[in-house]
């Protein structure tokens, strides 16, 4: 039986870890050619590389060390993409960062880098990629949001503006594509076990003198209602249905993995 994905290509932004590197991975697994991208140390890329390359057949996966704060990377990005898979046709934008703080105090250098990797680049990415999907009339563009694009938490003014506007793009970006074979959805991940979120445990155990476990469940975990962490890969099955044979008719909207956090 023929892979999900089996003759797809595919660009994973912040791939070398976390979200990124589980969603590439599991279509590499489903039948894609995978371009990575991210930062990271050079052996920790290079094990993402050799491990998506083995799921592929490759030695190893092409990479792009782009930096999604750079909007002629990014363009050289996607064009690296289409020259050595032979395509984009399905764009994941997932790299982000974040950055806790009282909006008085947050610095105005993280508020702009906030939205430029978590927001900006999902647009230079898209401009880049969609006319090849249109040219060949199938495309993907899966932006991974947030619970923090449909509701907010304090301190995270930056974080929850971007990933509020990445479902405003969304939306308009499918409206766009709606009658060209490509669609344009979001994946609003609650908070998932990877360094980006596991980084907030220790502060948050600091800051209200508890242990990191009641740091996780009462604190971080506090909206989350199964008081346990997404996993990955749970993330990866999400992107691997918006990208497969039977989500055409999915567009403009997002889906939530949260743990029921937004029924609240
Ligand atoms: P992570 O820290 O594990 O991975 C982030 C990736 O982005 C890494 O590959 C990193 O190298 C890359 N990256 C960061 N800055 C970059 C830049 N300037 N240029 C290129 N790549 C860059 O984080 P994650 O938790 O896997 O997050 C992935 C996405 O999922 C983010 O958009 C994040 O906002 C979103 N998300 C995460 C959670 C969570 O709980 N982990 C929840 C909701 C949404």
């Amino acid at each position: 039986m023929a892979k999900i994905l089996e003759g797809r290509t595919a660009l994973v932004t912040g791939s070398t870890s976390g979200i990124g590197l589980a969603i590439a991975l599991r279509y590499a697994q489903d039948g894609a050619k995978v371009m990575l991208n991210g930062f990271g140390k050079p052996e920790d890329i290079a094990r993402a590389r050799a491990e998506v390359g083995l799921a592929m057949g490759a030695p190893k996966a092409p990479y792009s060390n782009a930096d999604m704060t750079r909007p002629a990377e990014i363009r050289e990005m996607v064009a690296a993409c289409q020259a050595e898979l032979g395509g984009c046709d399905i764009l994941v934008n997932n790299a982000g960062i974040q950055h806790v703080s009282p909006v008085e105090d947050f610095p105005d250098e993280q508020w702009d880098r906030i939205i430029a990797i978590n927001l900006v680049s999902n647009f230079h990415a898209i401009k880049a990629a969609l006319p090849g999907m249109k040219a060949k009339g199938w495309g993907r563009i899966i932006n991974v949001a947030s619970a923090h694009g449909l509701v907010a938490s304090p301190f995270k003014t930056a974080y929850v503006a971007a990933k509020h506007g990445v479902l405003g793009l969304t939306k308009s970006v499918a409206l766009e594509v709606a009658r060209t074979g490509v669609t344009c959805n979001a994946i609003c991940p609650g908070f998932v076990r990877t360094p980006l979120a596991e980084a907030q445990v220790k502060p948050l155990a600091e800051k209200h003198g508890v242990s990191e476990q009641v740091a996780l469940t009462d604190h971080l975990l506090d909206r989350q209602p199964t008081k346990k962490w997404v996993e990955v890969e749970e993330i990866a099955q999400a992107a691997i249905y918006l990208a497969g044979p039977h989500s055409g008719s999915i567009n403009g909207t997002s889906i939530s993995v949260d743990g029921g956090w937004v029924a609240q």
